[in-house]
């Protein structure tokens, strides 16, 4: 078992940029990436969005630097999942792995969420090449074209209307004829002369070109059965998002939906551990709002690691990660 001062579960915008400010401040700090590196960003192509690239960059770009920065300052990487933990003993906590096992004197939770997926065949094949799960990151590469929202939620609406501002034309695919978004949302789509709605339907399979780019669903009619043939460049899914917190079990305090409470300081209910990005925040999820997420954990995880300095126990001059304090 490897004692370190700061073990941070997750490694997207979130927990690089609290892997950065930790390390920096000469706390050793080990990253458990997940399966991932990056999170979801990594699997987004052009990123135009993120503050000081004034000509864009790629998901994996921004990922890879955002590592080096963090490494170069001492963060340790390890390419495994988490499996458990025990917050329920304070701490130092235990952070277990696929094969390795931290006891860690502050934690910082950045597991995220991941947008709900269809499951149907092409789906996985063309996303980044017509399907998408954020429409802040893509629909700026829809401009002028006719494309289809899946959801009837509040997401699948704000994002529908959202997209109009690109797109020529959206349509809306749900698998009821009513919606489960706000009347107030509902109105605004009603009212959108770019939205049309097909009712009652499920996308069960995404169609591509000869050169591996979105052409079209195919879409069954759950009432009639009918099978139909819907061309579109682009297809938004927009169909709930699950954040990762079934690893920590009871021990973190989630909403209802399962994200992480947190206070104002991004501290959870356990004295001692943080969360940061898309494992608490179901309202903003961008890689901008994640980094700075990141940040603010990891400046009160560093403040509360200050002010019981007194009683944390020597790191084991072994262990790879006894860098710094
Ligand atoms: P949601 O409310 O869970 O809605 C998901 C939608 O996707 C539902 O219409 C559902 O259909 C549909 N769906 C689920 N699985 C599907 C599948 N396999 N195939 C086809 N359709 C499927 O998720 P959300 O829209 O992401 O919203 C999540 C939370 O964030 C909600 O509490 C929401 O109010 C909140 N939110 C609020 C705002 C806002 O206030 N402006 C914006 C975004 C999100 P059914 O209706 O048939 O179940």
């Amino acid at each position: 078992m490897q004692k370190v001062r700061v073990v941070i579960i997750g490694s997207g915008p979130a927990g690089l940029t609290a892997g950065l400010y930790t390390a920096r401040a000469q706390l050793s700090t080990v990253i458990v990436t997940g399966k991932l590196l990056g999170g979801q960003i990594s699997t987004t192509h052009e990123v135009e969005n993120f503050p000081g690239f004034p000509d864009g960059t790629t998901g994996p770009d921004l990922v890879e630097k955002m590592r080096q920065q963090a490494e170069k300052f001492g963060a340790q990487f390890l390419y495994e999942s988490v499996t458990a933990v025990d917050f329920e003993h304070g701490s130092p906590f235990r952070v277990t792995t696929e094969n390795e096992e931290y006891l860690a004197d502050a934690v910082i939770v950045t597991i995220g969420a991941n947008p709900r997926k269809l499951n149907v065949p092409g789906e996985a094949e063309y996303t980044g090449r017509g399907v998408s799960y954020c429409a802040t990151c893509d629909g700026y590469f829809f401009r002028g074209k006719e494309i289809v929202v899946v959801g009837g939620g509040d997401s699948a609406l704000q994002e529908g209307i959202f997209l109009t501002k690109f797109a020529s034309h959206v349509n809306i695919i749900h698998r009821r004829d009513s919606l489960r978004a706000s009347t107030a949302l509902q109105t605004r789509a009603f009212d959108n002369p770019k939205i049309s709605f097909t009712w009652d339907s499920v996308v069960e399979e995404v169609l591509a070109n000869e050169h591996g780019v979105v052409s079209g669903v195919r879409l069954r009619n759950l009432k009639t059965g009918e099978k139909t043939l819907h061309p579109t460049e682009g297809v938004f899914i927009f169909i709930g998002y699950d954040p990762n917190s079934a690893v920590f079990g009871s021990q973190l305090d989630t909403d209802a939906s399962g994200y992480v409470l947190i206070n104002d300081r991004h501290g959870t209910n356990v004295e001692g551990v943080f969360a940061a990005g898309e494992i608490h925040d179901s309202v903003f999820r961008q890689a901008i709002t994640a980094a700075g997420d990141g940040c603010k954990a990891a400046l009160s995880a560093i403040n509360w690691l200050g002010a019981r300095e007194d009683r944390l126990q020597p790191l084991d001059e072994t262990t790879p990660a006894a860098a710094g304090v």
